[in-house]
């Protein structure tokens, strides 16, 4: 991973010469960009306010804090640097990221094409609040991105792809996805937590918007909820205009953890992905498994595509048991002291945590899913825990 960064944000205006000045001097010194607890940011006259006031893109730490602050920028910064961005925003969640995207772009009237394994969340809200406001979705799977002339229709406006999906990663064409949505003028807007900026770079392949649930692997240590976009100069600042009208900004504490957290990124993903292969090449031979499910195993429905884009996994898997009794699998689980039960992912701490299969997955008939994150403990103790507790299964 490149190391940390001094780009520019682009639209920052004056907002950057007043950093320069004030305390940027002193912090040349220091490793890190300060955490500045504030909410009004004091003017020094009235003809600072006045200009201030012009352009609310233009307007940043002097006025409030949700314009913006030191640690925000630095985030954003580096979200723009990984991502090969023109420009990023943060947002106080990574839902709140997903919600504020496609509020800022669709209309009444408007439909949009999604990922049918899309985060659970994010399909409650496009078909509980989006649908309320005469906004209709269709969900696809990857394979039916790839034949999109055949579900677009005259007033879509928007594809939103999650790739590889939540719990069964079914990984999305994204080229043939972008170059589709370009030529009709379709936004395109990827949400990239699984790959991090260090797997892909969906900018690259054409897609217009990406979004991070940096809560994840980009903060990675489970101690903070913020979420990130990044996207091209004919999008960032529609964007942060939305983000600002909105009020969607994150918090100092937490992109200061999220700045922390970029910092080993590369070092935990290496050490979680090493795991990850010893864990499903155990579980691959292990009788009380009926299936692992990752995109890096070939046999997973999508893993030609995942090898088109990919070099290597993460940390993320999982697998599926003969359905036990209720009494069984809490044994099981039980037995995992290092695998916490729990839904986060993408921190430091093993997880686990047991999920329904969707109708439409072949043969799930009478199996039991579990969906792994792999932390960074020593991979020996972490398959023979596995291993031996799985015996409760069989
Ligand atoms: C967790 C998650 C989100 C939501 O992010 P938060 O920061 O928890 O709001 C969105 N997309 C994916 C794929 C996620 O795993």
């Amino acid at each position: 991973m490149p190391a940390i960064s001094k780009s520019t944000r682009p639209g920052a205006g004056n907002l950057k010469d007043r950093v320069t000045k004030m305390p940027h001097g002193e912090r040349e010194h220091f490793p890190h960009p300060p955490i500045f607890r504030f909410t009004s940011g004091i003017y020094s006259d009235c003809n600072e306010l006045k200009a201030g006031a012009q352009d609310v893109l233009k307007s940043d730490y002097p006025r409030y804090s949700r314009f913006g602050t030191p640690v925000t920028d630095a985030v954003e910064h580096e979200l723009t640097h990984l991502e090969r961005g023109y420009g990023s925003l943060s947002a106080c969640s990574g839902l709140a990221a997903i919600t504020s995207v496609l509020l800022s772009f669709l209309r009444p009237g408007d439909r949009m094409l999604i990922t049918r394994s899309v985060y659970e969340p994010v399909r409650r809200y496009v078909m509980t609040y989006l649908s309320r406001l005469g906004i209709s979705a269709t969900f696809l799977s990857s394979r039916e991105f790839t034949q999109l002339e055949r579900y677009v229709t005259e007033n879509t406006t928007l594809i939103y792809v999650e790739s590889p999906s939540s719990n069964v990663f079914e990984v999305t064409d994204i080229e043939v996805v972008a170059q589709f949505a370009k030529l009709r003028g379709i936004v395109t807007i990827m949400d990239n937590t699984w790959s991090t900026p260090l797997l892909l770079n969906p900018l690259r392949y054409g897609f217009d918007v990406v979004i991070h649930s940096a809560s994840k692997y980009l903060s990675g240590h489970s101690d903070a909820i913020i979420g990130t976009i990044t996207t091209t100069e004919q999008y960032y600042n529609p964007l942060r205009r939305y983000l600002i009208a909105s009020g969607m900004c994150a918090g100092g504490e937490e992109s200061f953890s999220l700045y922390k957290g970029l910092k080993t990124l590369a070092l935990r993903l290496t050490a979680q992905q090493k795991t990850t292969q010893g864990l499903t090449e155990m579980l691959t031979a292990h009788p009380a498994v009926r299936r692992v499910v990752s995109p890096v195993l070939p046999a997973h429905t999508d893993h030609e595509v995942f090898r088109k884009y990919y070099q290597q996994g993460n940390g993320i898997f999982s697998f599926a048991v003969t359905k036990p009794k209720d009494s069984q699998r809490d044994v099981f689980l039980r037995r995992l002291a290092h695998f916490k039960l729990a839904y986060g992912w993408g921190g430091t701490e093993s997880c686990i945590i047991p999920f329904s299969a969707p109708d439409w997955l072949p043969e799930s008939d009478g199996l039991s899913f579990f969906r792994i994150s792999v932390g960074i403990e020593e991979e020996g103790m972490l398959k023979t825990e596995l291993s031996t507790a799985l015996l409760e299964l069989m």
